[in-house]
């Protein structure tokens, strides 16, 4: 049977190829028809009508992207097809979902629910590029209908910059509260030694007023007394004073080890020594098994990470006993502190080390909250590790353990 045809300008075409064109251009799948009219060819295109729009949507800053109601992506923009590193071939016919973060991949289901049963609905979340990066995003849905079919239409805003600034704001706050708890913290800490010394200043010109009237031997004693204390209080300022300039030295990358031959065993024993008197105080007894460790290290900086564990579990252990060891092999020296005083829950162990960083239920005892910051970046100096654990029946134990390959 012959097909009917119709005139279309000059040209002749069946009406079955006529109809196939009108749906082909009505669903936008045609850019243009080139027309034959005996004098040549006319091109019509249909380009001009969509074209502003494409070029917006390609354009775009933001990412675009139409899916089915199902989440089967049709199409998506250039800037989309960058932030998923993925291209428009790749992309299409995949499900949205598989771009959601493991971990958010409810949160964009019930987006995608609360758009199709509402006007439109935004949410936050992440997505995960081709490469396994993860893109904090805004992704606003709207349903629209495509030709008779209906869609979503999904616009992805990359909040990477705005969360990088807001993670910086929040980093600068903490520092800037962080320091107006130091500057607090430090003003008390520093005021009651200086109260001590003024203290003793007058009761020593007291006692130089009396001396006139007094024997040597009723002098010199309480003298001695006070000169005692003076040294004490003093060395507790410079102790003090030397936290706090480590602090300025740390964050400004200026620490630098003097290294010389060391036996991690001496060093303790030193420290232990001089801590004695404090030691007592806390009603502490301290068991120490130290076997030799020798490597090339910084002695007085050692003497510091070994000075602040011990001080630490005198000050936090409840006067329980401590035991401090040393112990070494081929290729590490280890210095353990344990105690068992209060304990370190299992989320403050990172924490600590941080700067000014304190617990609650010990801020009792006075502290600055920076001596095991100071403490861990002595040993990462050196090249070595850090770590604190929980002890069976409560109480802490610190382990430090430091390379001696380059040990001379
Ligand atoms: P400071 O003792 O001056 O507060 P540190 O940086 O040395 O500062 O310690 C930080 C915090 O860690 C302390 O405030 C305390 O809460 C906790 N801490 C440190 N050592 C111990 C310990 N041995 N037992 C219990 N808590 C500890």
């Amino acid at each position: 049977m012959e097909s009917r045809t119709i005139q279309i300008g000059g040209a002749v075409v069946t009406v079955d190829e006529a109809a196939e064109t009108l749906q082909a251009i009505h669903g936008g799948r045609v850019d243009a028809v080139v027309v034959s009219n005996g004098e040549g060819h006319e091109v019509f295109t249909f380009r001009d009508a969509k074209h502003p729009f494409q070029l917006l949507i390609e354009a775009m800053s933001e990412g675009a992207v139409l899916t089915t109601l199902d989440g089967i992506i049709c199409y998506l923009n250039p800037c989309f097809s960058t932030l998923i590193g993925m291209d428009s071939r790749q992309a299409v016919c995949r499900s949205l979902a598989e771009f959601a973060a493991p971990a958010r991949a409810a949160d964009l289901t019930a987006l995608l629910e609360r758009a199709r049963t509402g006007p439109s609905a935004r949410a936050n979340l992440e997505l995960i590029a081709h490469d396994g990066r993860l893109v904090p995003v805004q992704l606003s849905v709207s349903r629209a209908m495509l030709d008779d079919v209906e869609v979503f239409c999904v616009v992805v805003t990359d909040l990477t910059a705005s969360v990088r600034q807001e993670e910086l704001y929040r980093q600068a706050r903490l520092e800037v509260e962080a320091r107006d708890r130091l500057f607090s913290v430090a003003a008390h800490e520093l005021r009651n030694p200086l109260a001590v010394l003024e203290l003793q200043g007058q009761l020593l010109a007291r006692l130089l007023d009396r001396s006139r009237n007094e024997t040597v031997e009723q002098v010199i004693e309480p003298a001695k007394t006070i000169v005692e204390k003076v040294r004490r209080q003093s060395t507790r300022l410079g102790i003090l004073v030397g936290k706090l300039l480590d602090v300025g030295t740390i964050g400004a990358g200026r620490l630098q080890l003097t290294r010389e031959t060391v036996d991690l065993a001496e060093v303790v024993s030193t420290v232990l020594e001089r801590s004695r008197p404090d030691l007592e105080r806390s009603g502490s007894v301290v068991t120490a098994e130290l076997r030799p460790a020798r490597g090339h290290w910084d002695r007085v900086r050692l003497e510091q990470v070994i000075d602040n564990l011990i001080s630490n579990a005198a000050k936090y252990g409840l006067g329980r006993p401590i035991r401090v060891f040393v112990e070494s092999d081929p290729k590490v020296a280890r210095v353990g502190v344990e105690d068992m005083g209060s304990g370190i829950p299992v989320e403050a162990r990172e924490r600590i080390f941080r700067p000014y960083e304190r617990m609650a239920e010990t801020c009792g005892q006075p502290g600055l909250g920076i001596g095991l910051y100071v403490t861990a970046e002595i040993v990462k100096a050196h090249g070595g590790t850090i770590k604190v654990e929980g002890m069976p029946d409560g109480g802490s134990r610190f382990v430090v353990e430091l390379p001696i390959h380059d040990a001379v």
